[in-house]
């Protein structure tokens, strides 16, 4: 992607597509207060936490934290990349494209990113060149063996690891990549060099790959980058069955899932089959079965859940047959519902996987399996945990089935009563006696548990010490590996009064001189107090956010904060540059002092102690 858009022409883009129209068009929205306020189209929800700033041109979730500007949202909701959603606007806009321009800053902020995305790439480039050359033959033998085609196996680019111990490391280093980007990729291990023991000669610095002697699942992501890779062993031996890449700059396994890149293909799927191993997806799709993905080797997560609901209305679990499959759906449709997504569970006979079973019984038996819901497939495995031998037992599964039927409408319902009385003996006037006891005793449990506060923001304004303050350190101590360190009280301070003071300026209304760079410690601060300094307007500055952690770090920041005059505004500012030249000053007194109590050296001493009284002294004034 070389170029970039001229920004002049963006901004002209940017006002023909005014944010609350576009959205609108996807969301109903009402006007509260400043802003608009909808249901989220990213989060299931039953009360509307997801805000339409007009006047910056921004929407924002207070629930699940998605932001951006009017180019985010069409890139979310249509699946496209910055550049695609772009393109869409112009053209509902009428506005004709214009010539691409070279810009060296925007490539220097890109760049980064893509040199790993392009080192990924070549990496898998690098396996699947391998996987039809001779060294590859065990891994192809393997793949062919599992009954995969070949034409399958290159639609999803799989691959070999060769059997050597450098083979791909030398491979990217020869291509330009540098031995820390490939370590950052999790492609290649360095082991530092180890001093002489008793035991052993020292031994230099030793670097080897990753993934050797392996069948290669790479995994793209929605925008067709490649992102990280699952390593098969070929051998049986004592080695890990798969090797998945760790978190890295590029990838969080949390949030992606393997086939994303053909679900974006797909139109119009009616449903996303999500089953357990790479090779599930690979050997469905060879069957002409769409819409098929695998979590990364973990248990699905609320943000996988997430990202598949945009494919399609309904997630089916199409997990293996056996007792941790069982497990798992267990889990999975917990995590569906509690994010309001409607999921539907595959039934296959016992101890089958979704691989052995559409080569036994082929598409057609494939598409005629039964298709549980979630109560359904719970009562179903409540009666085959229970003993309705005893009455006791009965007594304790029509307890537990029937709390599983909280939900329904009472024609749902009316099959689960009619089965339950069947199995059990209890009469129907009984079980409808215990379901309004059990509803009464839920009701009185939620009276109990519900927290005044807890509900999104709907009627409420949004108070900008709070918006900001909300999770202050989220985006701040977060390194781009993921690691967070924690911060202390009075750090946190005072990057909760760099955040507000962020947001303040970019209002627009106050004196151009009332904050310096200086007074900004947090980098990603400091670059958009220049950049708002310079006249980027706020949403724009949300479309050169490097990836969608800072996206909504800086969204949440630059909704326009509630504040009635421009004097409130300065005044709050104030406020703020004090609270962190103050905390600043304090910080280096402390470690003047922490100095001054180690220091043994006489002409050191007085030369710190000098600088402590001169800080003091300024401390004072401020
Ligand atoms: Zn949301």
């Amino acid at each position: 992607m070389a170029g970039r858009f001229p920004p002049a022409w963006l901004d002209e883009l940017r006002a023909r597509s005014d944010i609350v129209q576009t959205i609108s068009s996807y969301v109903p929205l009402k006007k509260n207060g400043k802003n608009y306020w909808g249901l989220c189209p990213f989060h299931g929800e039953k009360t509307a936490s997801f805000s339409v700033d007009a006047e910056h041109q921004l929407y924002y979730c207070f629930g699940c934290k998605a932001g951006g500007s009017v180019f985010t949202f069409i890139q979310e909701m249509e699946h496209l990349n910055f550049y695609e959603a772009v393109e869409l606007l112009a053209d509902r806009a009428h506005l004709p494209l214009p010539e691409m321009l070279d810009n060296e800053d925007y490539e220097r902020r890109r760049s980064q990113r893509e040199r790993l995305f392009n080192a990924n790439r070549d990496a898998a480039r690098f396996f699947y060149d391998t996987l039809f050359s001779p060294e590859g033959a065990a891994a192809l033998d393997y793949l062919r063996g599992r009954g995969l085609s070949d034409s399958v196996i290159r639609k999803f680019g799989l691959g070999a690891a060769p059997d050597k111990w450098q083979a791909l490391t030398d491979h990217l280093l020869a291509k330009g990549y540098t031995l820390q980007e490939l370590q950052q990729l999790f492609l290649t291990v360095v082991k530092p060099p180890e001093p002489a023991t008793e035991d052993s000669p020292a031994k230099p610095q030793r670097v080897y790959d990753v993934f050797r002697n392996r069948v290669m699942f790479p995994i793209i992501n929605q925008y067709g980058n490649v992102i990280a890779f699952s390593g098969r062993i070929l051998e049986k031996g004592g080695e890990r069955k798969y090797v998945n890449t760790s978190d890295t700059p590029v990838f969080n396994k949390r949030k992606n899932v393997f086939g994303a890149n053909l679900l974006k293909k797909e139109r119009h799927l009616d449903r996303v089959i999500l089953v357990e191993g790479n090779l599930d997806v690979v050997s469905l799709t060879q069957f002409g079965i769409r819409g098929v993905c695998a979590t990364l080797g973990t248990a699905l997560t609320p943000e996988q859940a997430q990202l598949l609901k945009r494919f399609a209305p309904v997630i089916y679990l199409a997990y293996d047959g056996d007792a941790a499959g069982q497990h798992a759906i267990l889990k999975g449709l917990e995590i569906f519902q509690s994010e309001g997504i409607p999921c539907r569970v595959l039934d296959f006979p016992a101890g089958m996987d979704p691989d052995d079973f559409i080569r036994k019984e082929g598409v057609e038996g494939f598409n005629a399996l039964p298709v549980l819901t979630p109560e359904d497939y719970r009562v179903r495995r409540l009666r085959e945990e229970a003993d309705l031998s005893t009455r006791d037992g009965k007594v304790a599964y029509a307890r537990q089935a029937i709390s599983t039927f909280g939900g329904l409408d009472p024609l749902e319902r009316d099959g689960f009563i009619k089965d339950l009385m069947v199995q059990t003996g209890f009469s129907r006037p009984v079980i409808e006696a215990q379901i309004a006891a059990q509803e009464a005793e839920q009701r009185q449990k939620e009276a109990e548990n519900a927290h005044p506060n807890q509900g999104a923001p709907r009627a409420k304004k949004v108070d900008p010490l709070e918006a900001v303050g909300l999770e202050p350190a989220d985006g701040a101590a977060a390194t781009p590996g993921g690691a967070r360190k924690p911060l202390s009280e009075a750090d946190l301070k005072i990057l909760r009064a760099e955040e507000l003071l962020v947001s303040l300026i970019a209002t627009g209304r106050l004196p151009g001189d009332l904050a310096q760079e200086e007074d900004f410690t947090d980098q990603e601060l400091k670059n958009v107090y220049l950049d708002l300094k310079a006249g980027v307007s706020p949403s724009s500055l949300i479309d050169q956010a490097i990836d969608g952690d800072s996206r909504s770090r800086l969204t949440r920041l630059l909704l326009s904060p509630h504040a009635d005059s421009t004097d409130e505004l300065i005044a709050m500012a104030q406020d703020c540059i004090s609270t962190i030249r103050r905390g600043g000053c304090e910080k280096k007194l402390k470690e003047i002092m922490d100095r001054l109590t180690n220091c043994t050296d006489e002409a050191e001493k007085m030369g710190l102690l000098a600088e402590y009284q001169a800080l003091s002294a300024s401390l004072r004034k401020l």
